[in-house]
């Protein structure tokens, strides 16, 4: 890959004490927000112009496979890529930089255009979750890739304007902060106590139950106790494994299950496709020790109600801690007490 004119650098934040990925060669790129779909619109099961249906062709010119499960692909607009100038140019005065690199790729779910994996079938669904298994062994046994972050942000509402399901990777040469610091959480607790945070996590939100919407015989899935945002939806296997390959199969089973139910029930909150930010949060793969890490899937999802976003303004972006507009017993009730079977499956 060529990278013309642009930065490509991770720049220190002095004052937060963070990393900021500056990736200014990306505005062009064209592979999202080109189709304008809106929220909730009924899109078909292919499209000629999607990027991602199988057969067509891509910005970069390649051309996708007709492929019949999960397809993966590398990103041909990453926000990272191994071929990131080794030596940005030095900053003046007290700043530090270092490169940003990486490998960026996209997750296809299913050949269908359509087809979330909320709607998926449950072998597909497990499938899915196999991809992520094995990507993040792949990636995270390479000596330069320190962490991998696999995540789906889905709606517009987060940006993404190409309705057919995806999830993406980032694995790069940085530990992503947020999990750095679950990472330091988890490990502090266990030198001090000899327990498990999660764990421990998880026993207060069984002991006290009003927080837990679903939970099977391995997996279970609640809004914390201390959630920031309405539908903060956690879902975890209930035995610490530090990242999702460490699942057995019967754990993939269960947890599949539970993080199904989650997405049916957000989209029958308002009978709408629920628009959210998912990230998986796994232990680094920078060498370090990490058996007190719990791997979960956390959802960020942005909306209060249909058509109102929490926006994150004075508190959140200025001060740094977030103002909760809903108590989170009384919205994991409200999720605990839908219907599950999925409201597009009645009209089946
Ligand atoms: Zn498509
Ligand atoms: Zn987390």
């Amino acid at each position: 890959m060529q990278i013309q004119n642009g930065r490509w650098e991770q720049r220190w934040h002095p004052l937060r004490e963070e990393w900021v990925v500056v990736s200014a060669h990306r505005q062009d790129r064209p592979w999202i927000g080109e189709t304008v779909v809106t929220e909730g619109t009924e899109a078909p099961i292919y499209a000629a112009d999607c990027y991602l249906c199988p057969g067509n062709e891509r910005s970069s010119g390649e051309r996708n496979p007709h492929y019949s499960s999960t397809f993966v692909f590398n990103n041909d607009h990453p926000c990272v890529a191994l071929e990131a100038p080794k030596s940005p140019p030095s900053p003046i005065g007290i700043y530090q930089c270092r490169p940003a690199t990486g490998i960026a790729r996209v997750v296809c779910y299913s050949p269908l255009h359509n087809l979330t994996l909320a709607e998926m079938d449950p072998k597909a669904a497990e499938d899915v979750i196999a991809t992520w298994q094995r990507e993040y062994t792949e990636l995270g046994n390479r000596d330069e890739i320190h962490h991998v972050l696999i995540f789906e942000n889905k709606g517009e509402s987060v940006g993404v304007s190409n309705p057919h399901p995806h999830g993406q990777i980032y694995a790069t040469n940085f530990v992503f902060k947020t999990i750095a610091n679950e990472a330091r959480a988890c490990h502090q607790y266990h030198q001090k106590t000899g327990r498990m945070l999660f764990h421990d996590i998880l026993e207060s939100e069984i002991n006290d139950g009003r927080r837990i919407i679903y939970e099977n015989e391995t997996a279970i899935a609640f809004i914390p106790y201390f959630g920031r945002y309405a539908y903060e939806v956690f879902v975890a296997p209930k035995k610490s494994h530090p990242d999702v390959s460490d699942l057995s199969d019967n754990e993939v089973v269960d947890f599949t299950d539970a993080l199904q139910r989650i997405l049916i029930k957000f989209d029958n909150l308002w009978q709408m496709s629920f628009p959210y930010v998912m990230p998986l949060h796994q232990a680094p793969t920078d060498g370090g020790d990490y058996r007190s890490f719990h791997f979960h899937i956390e959802f960020h999802p942005p909306l209060r109600k249909p058509n109102l976003l929490k926006y994150l303004a004075g508190p959140e972006i200025g001060g740094g801690n977030f103002l909760s507009d809903t108590v989170p017993e009384e919205k994991a009730a409200e999720l605990r007490e839908l219907p599950y079977p999925h409201y597009k499956s009645k009209s089946k």
